[in-house]
């Protein structure tokens, strides 16, 4: 195959050069012919249509037009130089405008002359702007056949700089004209193609650019984002079933009295049918003889900490250690003791360990852990490190995965020398499920999709910052009704500092609001030694404060049953995900509880739709899907590693339909060659050796 040829720079095509060359490159990252193959357009104009300016007006969509230029005036604002052109197609005028380029395009342009004009007429304000449209003169031979016009994206640098969309179009055309249909090796082979009803690579790869009509630009469009989820799945499932057939993992076997006794007698409630469905889940897959990697999905307190609890119960009941590593040490501390108190009287001995764990205390923690003294470790990522050596750990919980990676999950492996430990990850950050077959696609997913019985629902407000009395009279009545409420700061990372003084400022207003002695105020943030945040914390759980003023340290798995509201301060400067699990502590107890979200009045529209999804729904999944939306799959926590990010041109929430068809084949094709070794295979694994994200996942586990 002559692929290489495919990875000539494009500094030797015509009008590039070196120094464009380096500018495409550090831009848009194009540096080969195949890079500038695969940056597609991201739309199209159809020259087949010629429109009116009525059109233009009415449709407010981007339209072609024929019309004469009637009118050129040049004026000098205070800044800048603004060109206004006015055009005329027979039957109305309508006044383009340049803010930038004036000189270009005064040259170009005469009164008099007729042009075809492409741009998108706009309502504002101060009436209709037509703004920098494109132009060229008329030639009826060529836009007859001219068919769809691709449009490249650009940059100002790009732009300014005469490299723009016609620029990369005439690149694309001299590339094309150079190979020949065998140089596009299909990633599928013929085989597949074949047998999928699918156009072949290389014309997908021509249509995709210079596409006759909207069928053809479908049917490219088609197969392309067809082999981005195939490839997508394939790396993905192929890695598992080479990963089930090579991590063998511990058997448990037994559900034996320390389970059962718990179960029957310590257990404070019926678990809920979600809650019993993935101990179920989980118990199977103890007993496989395949090492468990499992996501347990729930959200905020669904009660997935119980589920944790039971899995490292089995795990004792065969012998084995259990461990549970929580981000924070606030977190960590709550499981210790929730934990504690659950095993009294259970022959169970709960250890804890952490950052703040140290002398002769960690010493004495470390010798019991490995005489197997110890059968439950709780603590922080402290566990991973090297000097933490069980006698047997058999399984292991990570708790609030979006704090963790991929890197501290397989250093958890390590931490048996016989066979790895079974380990079970669990988030409150749902992600969509079509996320979770790609994102997570090497961990089988449960679902815990049901609250325990008696959560009120809590009323979620969205306020300016002028409603601060208002807000404040509020938190007087719940607080004169016996509550205790939330009040949270963002934290901004450049600006620990400012940070600070924010909360100070709000802390010295609360004060004046809230006098002591009839009211108490706990404060927590960053900068404070982890003994006094914890004191303060604690101060706060038992009721002694009433109002917790704090940066974002209290935003997972905090549980405090009587606070009513959660007030959130710049709540436009927080991610969905956020709001969502910090909305989730309060709510717990009997009573209604309370949301409000405090903004500044000018929002983006990110902020305003962040918002506005807070208000309308309580659904985590829901949110997750709109956090997607906006944040697109490449910022989700955990999708990095997974290969979304290389796909092309295919898009996981968009084509979530065809990803499950993509999944669907590949399965099929796995079930019948799983190492790839068939000659109809061979172009696939070809194919998957040449993509980074399987080669770094094979990398970890082979
Ligand atoms: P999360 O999934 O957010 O970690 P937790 O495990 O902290 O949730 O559970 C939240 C609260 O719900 C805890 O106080 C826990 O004791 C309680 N809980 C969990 N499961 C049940 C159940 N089946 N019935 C009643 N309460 C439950
Ligand atoms: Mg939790």
């Amino acid at each position: 195959m002559s692929a290489s040829k495919l990875q000539t720079s494009i500094e030797f095509l015509k009008s590039v050069g070196p120094s464009r060359a380096e500018i495409l490159s550090k831009e848009l990252d194009i540096k080969t012919w195949s890079d500038l193959l695969y940056h597609f357009p991201f739309r199209y104009v159809d020259k087949t249509i010629i429109g009116s300016i009525s059109d233009a007006i009415t449709s407010g969509e981007p339209t072609q037009f024929l019309a004469k230029v009637t009118n050129i005036t040049l004026t000098k604002g205070r800044f800048k130089k603004r060109l206004n052109v006015t055009l005329f197609d027979g039957k109305s005028t309508l006044k383009a405008v340049w803010f930038q380029g004036a000189k270009w395009v005064v040259e170009k342009l005469n009164e008099g002359e007729q042009y075809l004009f492409y741009g998108t007429a706009r309502k504002t304000k101060s009436g209709l702007s037509f703004a920098h449209p494109e132009f060229e003169i008329y030639n009826p031979n060529s836009t007859k056949k001219a068919g769809l016009e691709p449009v490249y994206s650009s940059t100002e640098l790009l732009s300014k700089l005469g490299l723009d969309s016609k620029f990369k179009r005439r690149l694309v055309v001299q590339i094309l004209k150079k190979i020949s249909p065998n140089d596009l090796v299909d990633p599928l082979g013929p085989y597949y193609s074949d047998k999928y009803n699918l156009i072949p690579h290389g014309s997908a790869l021509h249509k995709v650019h210079f596409p006759k009509n909207m069928e053809e630009l479908a049917q490219a469009k088609h197969r392309l984002i067809f082999e981005d989820l195939f490839f997508l799945q394939l790396s993905i499932l192929f890695n598992q079933s080479t990963r089930k057939k090579r991590l063998k993992g511990l058997v448990f076997k037994n559900v034996g009295d320390v389970f059962m006794k718990y179960f029957k007698e310590k257990i404070p409630f019926e678990l809920t049918k979600a809650q019993k469905r993935v101990v179920k889940e989980i118990r199977q897959d103890l007993g496989t003889g395949v090492q468990m990697n499992r996501l347990l999905q729930g959200d905020v307190g669904s009660g997935k900490t119980m589920v944790a609890l039971l899995a490292m119960l089995l795990s004792i009941d065969n012998n084995y250690q259990a461990c549970m590593m929580a981000p924070t040490e606030i977190l960590a501390q709550q499981h210790f003791k929730a934990v504690t108190e659950e095993m009294k009287g259970m022959n169970v001995n709960v250890g804890f360990l952490s950052g703040s764990v140290k002398g002769k205390k960690r010493k004495e923690t470390l010798k019991l852990l490995k005489e197997g003294v110890i059968h439950i470790l709780i603590g922080t990522h402290a566990l991973i490190e090297d000097w933490v050596v069980f006698k047997q750990l058999g399984i292991a919980i990570i708790d609030e995965q979006h704090r963790f990676g991929v890197a501290q999950r397989a250093a958890l492996w390590g931490k048996s020398d016989t066979l790895a430990p079974h380990i079970l990850v669990m988030t409150a950050t749902p992600i969509p499920r079509t996320l979770a077959l790609t994102a997570y696609g090497d961990l089988d997913v449960s679902v815990i999709d049901e609250l325990p019985p008696g959560r009120k629902p809590i009323t979620t407000r969205h306020l300016y910052d002028s409603k601060r009395v208002e807000i404040n009279n509020f938190l007087e009545l719940e607080i004169s009704k016996g509550r205790q409420v939330y009040i949270v700061f963002p934290l901004i990372e450049e600006s620990a500092t400012l940070d600070l003084r924010n909360l100070e400022e709000s802390y010295e207003r609360l004060l004046q609001r809230f006098p002591r002695p009839n009211f108490q105020i706990s404060i927590v943030h960053g900068k404070m030694k982890p003994s006094d945040k914890e004191s303060e914390m604690q101060r706060f759980v038992r009721g002694e404060t009433q109002i917790m003023l704090a940066t974002t340290v209290i935003e997972v798995g905090v549980n405090v049953p009587n606070a009513s509201v959660m007030v959130i301060e710049n709540a436009e400067r927080f991610g969905l995900s956020q709001l969502h699990q910090l909305r989730g502590r309060v709510g717990r107890g009997a009573d209604k509880a309370y949301c409000i979200l405090v903004s500044k009045y000018n929002l983006s529209v990110s902020g305003k739709k962040r918002l506005a999804t807070m208000v309308n729904t309580q659904d985590g999944f829901e949110i997750a899907e709109v956090d997607l939306e906006l944040r697109g799959p490449g910022n989700i926590e955990g999708t990095q590693q997974s290969g979304v990010v290389n796909m092309k041109m295919a898009h996981i929430v968009r084509d979530q339909e065809l990803l499950i068809h993509a999944r669907a084949h590949v399965k099929q094709v796995l079930s019948e060659d799983p190492s790839l070794r068939l000659p109809k295979n061979e172009p696939l694994m070809n194919h998957l050796k040449t993509l980074k994200h399987f080669n770094r996942n094979w990398g970890r586990i082979s």
